[in-house]
């Protein structure tokens, strides 16, 4: 059995106020609450530590980074490495969101040397998003989009460490515009991004992966998403932004 898994991504947004008053409000949502799917919120570097137990005491967020570098230190003004990460106990990485590869240049080729670095020199788990755009969508590309980019992405690593791997299949088209893709058509995807894994993987590995849906999910549409065989979780943007919002996805009824 797969266990769900949801992922908030803050973004560029809220800072170190603003993200201690989330939490404040998520703790009390969670009060006496015990959930039994794994959830991360991806908050801005800065505003982490207000997402953080004081003294072990108050609710834990396991948290995430929105991205890391390949090196193990050095001159790259900017970055984060995997060993700060790990100092900082964060649980997850993302890799490869559809921005970083829009603005920041990101490719298949770094994802892969992000996605190895990550399974290779760390316990935090790389989650891997990839997806097509509206034109691509609209010329019929998607499946050959998303073969390329998890064949480029997932290359030349094992299959114990692929098991590990979280895949969040994001249509960029459906990325904080409101348009979700139907639950039919993100399973119709997931379920062909799962048969890619096996071509490369073997069935194991393949029915093992997580694989998340991204793009405008929301309280109202997660339990139709959910309910789709393949779908594992969200990477959550927009809606992960309120505690409220994100305390009813995390709550989703199966
Ligand atoms: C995202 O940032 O990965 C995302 C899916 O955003 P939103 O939920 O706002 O569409």
């Amino acid at each position: 059995m797969r266990k769900p898994i949801i992922v908030g991504n803050w973004k560029m947004n809220k800072g170190p106020e603003e993200a201690q008053k989330f939490y404040i409000e998520l703790e009390k949502l969670m009060k006496n609450k015990t959930l039994d799917i794994e959830w991360a919120i991806a908050a801005p570097s800065i505003s982490m530590v207000s997402l953080m137990a004081g003294d072990d005491k108050g609710l834990y967020i396991p948290l995430a980074a929105q991205n890391v570098h390949y090196e193990k230190s050095g001159a790259f003004t900017g970055e984060l490495s995997l060993d700060m990460l790990m100092e900082y106990g964060l649980e997850y990485v993302i890799i490869g969101h559809s921005e970083r590869r829009q603005y920041f240049n990101e490719t298949d080729e770094t994802v892969n040397l992000k996605i190895k670095a990550t399974l290779n020199n760390s316990d935090i788990t790389p989650i891997m998003a990839f997806g097509e755009t509206e034109k691509e969508f609209d010329d019929k590309k998607t499946l050959s989009v998303v073969r390329k980019q998890i064949n480029n992405g997932l290359k030349g690593i094992n299959p114990n460490d692929a098991k590990e791997v979280v895949l969040a299949y994001e249509p960029i088209w459906a990325i904080g515009t409101g348009k979700t893709a139907t639950p039919k058509q993100a399973q119709s995807v997931i379920k062909y991004s799962r048969s890619i894994v096996e071509e490369m993987f073997g069935k194991e590995v393949a029915q093992e992966i997580r694989i998340q849906y991204g793009g405008s999910m929301k309280p109202e549409n997660i339990q139709e998403l959910m309910k789709q065989p393949d779908i594992d979780g969200g990477l959550v943007g927009g809606a992960s932004l309120d505690a409220k919002s994100f305390f009813k996805l995390l709550t989703y009824k199966k």
